[in-house]
């Protein structure tokens, strides 16, 4: 039941205006608390960031968009429109998919479409298998995103209230392997790569990932790749936007240094202390940071929760973002995935051995296909992501950021990409994005196993700081910009419940 519209006295600061804090406050103003955005930057974002040079706008984070619906509600919550804040234009292809040892195939939006590449490139039985591998994966969405996503966990037993979702997950076979499952629909190697690469973005490899995870093939493959115009940024300015509209205040440039307590090291929270000296009291706070980074920095006196602590994160990525001037080649589509030689091996050196993958498999993204405003005219923008361990893993990334550097730029050129004409870049390395205070030098926090989700990840409230609210990646539901989007709305119910508690 939503607290009824005017109880405005509740004050709440969001410490950080990432994807999740905004969040967060759009879904609070529209439930009419009085909120204060704090963030240490100078822009909203957090990791959904910007980097403007030489006239090149470039995002610093996601680059693949989906699940349009949860951002529109993001935007109805402040009473926002989304068509006034941001445009949203279909990617098609959504991939394209580039083998070491095969034909290049292209990740179409739409059911109808993809069928066709499958039914030309594969066959018609992997054609056949295409739609009743979409099937499947609408009935684990129906199943999951209202049971075990898009709700807040008090105890494990949670996950069995109600019991009928949890036995229809195990009826439909999510708690096999997403690899085992997927080849069980498709005989073409390709397709068994294209539809569990995707297992990577909760931390894991298909090999090891149960295939409930398989919904993050689902976000894609079946609700489709959307680009927004003037960049993936322009979804954090537009949420920003909305929500000061709706009434919250956003101070930029207002590092937090403390969340405050009654007494001292103890009590409720009462609001926040910058790096500046300014108190700005609250009855919650909300915080957005990296989960360990909260506890560690801002609680000092509170250990994190021992899953934060002693648990397991995710893979990290090496990102070179350029301006280029120059061509780039035939075929070269907005998300272009080049898989290596070696895909078990890919996976064994970055999860198990914290090593290089072999042949590494890089994600190439280039915006300038689909909004070529991005650049000056006659150049592109080009951002390559390579996964690597994070920094549990046995790379030495002061001796060795150099090398990676020069051979992932020099693999974009055997690719065709335009390289020689470097007008402006950046290389960041996982010792990067830890000085950006991700732990374990990772933008992609506790990976997802089993035992770190749901009801067994940070949790979004910690019963020892009473008025705390965490919100973003490192709690629940996990990482991706739909989940931390989810993370905001779940952080809300919190608040309520902190005030009438
Ligand atoms: C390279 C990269 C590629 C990615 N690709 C994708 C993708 O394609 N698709 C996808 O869905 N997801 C992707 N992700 C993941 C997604 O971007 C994140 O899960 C999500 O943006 C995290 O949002 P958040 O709100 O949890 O955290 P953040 O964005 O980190 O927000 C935290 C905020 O808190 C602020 N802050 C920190 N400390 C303080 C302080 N002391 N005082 C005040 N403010 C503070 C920070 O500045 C920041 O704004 C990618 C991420 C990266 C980095």
């Amino acid at each position: 039941m939503a607290v009824p519209r005017g109880r405005a006295r509740d004050k709440v600061v969001i410490v950080g205006a990432g994807l999740g804090g905004l969040s967060a406050a759009c879904h609070l103003v529209g439930r009419g608390y009085e909120v204060t955005v704090v963030e240490r930057g100078a822009r909203p974002g957090g990791r959904a960031g910007l980097w403007e040079s030489e006239g090149y706008r470039i995002d610093t984070g996601p680059s693949v968009l989906t699940m349009p619906g949860l951002l529109a509600e993001t935007f109805a919550a402040a009473g926002a429109d989304m068509a006034d804040h941001v445009s949203l234009h279909p990617v098609d292809p959504m991939y394209r998919a580039a083998f070491a040892d095969a034909d290049d195939l292209r990740v179409r939006q739409g059911q109808a479409a993809m069928t066709e590449e499958i039914r030309d490139h594969c066959g018609e039985k992997d054609a056949a298998a295409f739609g009743r591998f979409c099937t499947w994966l609408e009935h684990l969405y129906q199943l999951e995103q209202p049971n075990f996503i898009d709700r807040n966990f008090d105890s494990p037993l949670d996950l069995c209230r109600p019991l009928r979702p949890a036995l229809g997950l195990l009826r439909a076979g999510a708690f096999r392997r997403v690899a085992a499952v997927v080849d069980s629909y498709f005989d073409d190697r390709r397709l068994q790569k294209l539809f569990s690469f995707q297992a990577l973005y909760a931390g894991l490899s298909p090999f090891e990932a149960l295939a409930i995870y398989c919904i993050i093939t689902y976000m894609d493959t079946v609700e489709g790749v959307w680009f927004p115009e003037g960049g993936m940024h322009a979804v954090a300015q537009g949420l920003a936007r909305a929500a000061e509209k709706g009434g919250a205040v956003l101070r930029y440039s207002s590092p937090v240094l403390r969340i405050l307590r009654q007494t001292g090291t103890s009590g409720a929270v009462s609001g926040v202390r910058l790096e500046s000296g300014e108190r700005v009291r609250a009855d919650v706070v909300v915080a957005n940071p990296d989960l360990p980074f909260v506890y560690r920095d801002l609680l000092p006196e509170t250990p994190m929760p021992r899953v934060a602590r002693r648990g397991e994160y995710s893979p990290s990525c090496t990102l070179w973002l350029a301006g280029v001037r120059g061509e780039l080649p035939d075929g070269a589509a907005h998300h272009n995935i080049h898989f290596g030689a070696d895909w078990e091996g890919s996976f064994e050196a970055v999860l198990r051995r914290g090593t290089r993958q072999p042949d590494p498999a890089i994600l190439v993204c280039l915006p300038t296909v689909s909004d070529p405003t991005l650049a000056p005219p006659g150049g592109h923008v080009i951002y390559a992501l390579e996964p690597t361990p994070n920094l549990d893993g046995r790379i030495d990334w002061g001796r060795q950021r150099d090398n990676f550097r020069n051979s992932l730029v020099s693999r974009l050129g055997d690719c065709g990409y335009p390289v020689d004409d470097i007008v402006t870049e950046q290389f960041i390395d996982p010792e990067d994005w830890e000085r950006q205070g991700m732990e374990r030098g990772t933008p992609f926090a506790l990976s997802h196993r089993f035992f770190q989700s749901g009801p067994f990840r940070p949790n979004n409230i910690d019963r020892r700081v009473p008025g705390l609210v965490l919100v973003g990646s490192g709690t629940l539901p996990g990482v991706s910009v739909p989940m931390v989007l989810v993370s905001g709305r779940l952080a809300a119910e919190r608040v309520e419940s902190q005030l009438r508690g």
